[in-house]
């Protein structure tokens, strides 16, 4: 009988890197003091908070100026649509793709009661965001585009340059949700176009509650800055005393992921390969959705025909794998993103998702094939 726990949800979040645990052991013991104090102890936090900042734009190949600290990808999220009701009215379209986090989908929408119009980009069968319908919906009114680098339920990439060009071509701005993008793939702002962008500390090794606004060309570069006050911290656009500890791990979990990018990358493929190839040779059946697209190589979403996705992680209680976003806090319904690349509802809540770390090895999904295949072979199909 199987004793150890597998955790293969990586999408969900990823235990801190040892790197990561001791730089922020590190800065909780010696380096505790309020960046915004004047005396030394105070002096010596803002050092190491300016360092950090340093570091993090290094890791995302932009400039210090263009890198705001907060709380993660869903504060800045929400932070990048509410700075909408800022603009100017002649604008008032928002296009999003159907199939974003509920952080952009819900801030968007929320929109629509201000006198916003707010559309939603379709995808294919294979989870892109079809750019042919995108470009009848980026109009001459369009005030922003929102699409985000990865899908964190089925790892399909999108085509964020190409829409960020459409977004361009009619004078909107752009907004990428980059989470799922960082440690998995190239990763560079300096190539990626868009005006704001937003990324999460624990999807990278780093602790929870921590993440990165990126605001192209500085604070001053974007229009429509929020009236958040407080102690004047990361130019108001976080005010609030810097959760210092964690800033510094967020720095050096960006800094490692792509310090050896090109390694992780090679890992998460093979063991990718590796799973899909033991899922497809031994489940009769089973879907690999978004097989055909480009992925991140950590994430496969795969349909177990017959077999719903609450009922298999209930009888695999040693493998933590997920049956959809974990934003939707357990909620058993069918996931959107599946439906929307046109997946009946049935096959939709027969999906699961299986993300992969640095962390993973071989044994950890082939463990996961031969336990699933013997489960299933006990359960009766419903
Ligand atoms: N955007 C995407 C694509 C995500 O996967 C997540 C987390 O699952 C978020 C946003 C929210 O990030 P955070 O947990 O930092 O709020």
């Amino acid at each position: 009988m199987r004793e150890k726990i597998i955790y293969l949800d990586n999408n969900a979040t990823t235990p801190c890197s040892c790197k990561v645990q001791a730089a922020m052991r590190m800065c909780m013991a010696e380096q505790w003091g309020n960046t915004s104090s004047q005396h030394f102890i105070g002096r010596q936090a803002y050092r190491l908070l300016e360092e950090s900042r340093e570091r993090a734009a290094g890791a995302l190949a932009c400039r210090k100026s263009e890198i705001f600290f907060n709380s993660g990808a869903t504060e800045g999220n929400n932070w990048v649509f509410l700075s909408l009701l800022k603009s100017n009215p002649t604008r008032r379209r928002i296009v999003i793709s159907s199939i974003e986090h509920k952080s952009v989908l819900l801030s968007a929408r929320a929109l629509k009661t201000f006198g916003f119009e707010v559309v939603e980009m379709p995808v294919t069968q294979e989870g892109v965001v079809d750019t042919a319908k995108a470009s009848e919906l980026i109009s001459d009114n369009t005030l922003l585009v929102s699409c985000q680098y990865a899908n964190n339920e089925t790892g399909v990439m999108q085509p964020v340059a190409q829409l960020c060009e459409q977004a361009h071509n009619v004078g909107a701005l752009f907004h990428c949700d980059a989470v799922q993008g960082l440690g998995k793939d190239y990763f560079e702002m300096s190539k990626l176009d868009c005006d704001v962008a937003t990324f999460s500390g624990h999807k990278i090794h780093g602790p929870q509650g921590t993440g990165i606004l990126f605001l192209r060309g500085g604070f001053k570069a974007w229009p429509h800055l929020l009236p958040f006050a407080g102690g004047g911290q990361e130019h108001d656009v976080h005010p609030g005393t810097h959760n210092l500890p964690g800033i510094v791990g967020l720095a050096t979990a960006a800094e490692e992921v792509v310090s050896n990018l090109s390694q992780r990358i090679e890992h998460f493929s093979s063991l990718q390969t590796l799973l899909e190839n033991e899922l497809l040779a031994n489940i009769p059946g089973c879907i690999i959705h978004g097989k055909t697209a480009k992925r991140i190589p950590n994430t496969t979403n795969v349909a177990i025909p017959g077999l719903p996705a609450d009922i298999l992680i209930a009888n695999m209680p040693l493998f933590c794998i997920s049956n959809g976003s974990a934003c939707n806090n357990g909620a058993i319904g069918a996931p959107y993103v599946l439906l929307s690349m046109g997946c009946s509802e049935k096959v939709s809540k027969s999906s699961i998702r299986i993300s992969t770390s640095i962390f993973s090895v071989e044994s950890d999904v082939q463990d996961f094939v031969s336990e699933l295949v013997v489960m299933l072979k006990t359960l009766p199909t419903l």
